[in-house]
């Protein structure tokens, strides 16, 4: 069968003599995986297009599992992506989400789409963290895990300081932290921001202004959602995770 679909590459690997597996998270067929054979030839027209992050045009033939690529057109080859350390390692951490994380029924065309809007934000410099975060929120509702900020989870409570309970799903009011040893107090701001995160599309994204201080609380907020509920140990956030110990 003939497939033709728009997708981005969120995994390349060599194989074989010259040839390398990508996976595409696609407009349409969710995530493929695709044979570009002779990829790795200095001369292939192909091997652009089995360059991470690469969005483009693939028309591939498969009958069951993996499809072997015919004709592809790149949309945008995202180069910047691979050149510079701090993009390479959000971008790398962006995929691998999609890649390891998410279930297939989850790949949606939503997701293509917030993929790409965040693909875009960081190659149009847009603020990394704010992004990154936008994207795990977008990945931990797709995957079933959208946490609720709206109310107390315990008791409904609206007002008053809220602190962030990973494991109870949401916010927890003055009256019920006790409830989890772990919850995260949140300043208003920092709330704000989440419940902005919780609806917003990524291809909406402007340059928010958030004080690094907002920033810091949001980074340990987003870690411990992500640690109850994706769990899954990904080298592109260790990766991350040291850039930050050393300041890279
Ligand atoms: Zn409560």
């Amino acid at each position: 069968m003939q497939v033709r679909v728009e997708g981005i590459v969120i995994r390349s690997m060599d194989y074989g003599e010259g040839n390398k597996i990508v996976t595409l998270l696609t407009n349409t067929h969710g995530k493929a995986g695709v044979i570009i054979r002779g990829a790795k030839k200095i001369k292939s027209r192909h091997g652009s297009l089995s360059q991470l992050f690469t969005h483009g045009e693939y028309l591939f033939f498969r009958n069951s599992g993996l499809g072997t690529l015919t004709h592809g057109e790149i949309i945008e080859s995202h180069h910047i992506l691979r050149e510079q350390l701090d993009l390479t390692a959000y971008s790398s951490y962006a995929a691998e989400l999609v890649d390891r994380a998410l279930q297939e029924e989850d790949a949606s065309a939503f997701i293509y789409e917030q993929l790409k809007a965040c693909l875009n934000a960081f190659a149009e410099g847009k603020d990394l963290l704010v992004t990154i975060q936008l994207f795990e929120m977008k990945i931990l509702q797709a995957a079933g895990y959208g946490p609720e900020f709206g109310e107390c989870v315990s008791c409904g409570n609206t007002v008053g300081a809220m602190a962030l309970s990973a494991h109870a799903g949401g916010v927890l009011c003055s009256r019920c932290t006790y409830k989890d040893a772990q919850a995260f107090p949140l300043s208003e701001s920092a709330l704000k921001l989440l419940r902005l995160y919780q609806r917003m599309d990524l291809r909406r994204l402007g340059n928010i202004q958030v004080k690094d201080e907002t920033k810091q609380q949001l980074k340990g907020a987003m870690r411990l959602l992500m640690d109850a509920h994706i769990g899954i140990p990904l080298k592109s956030r260790s990766f991350l995770d040291q850039m930050d110990r050393y300041s890279i």
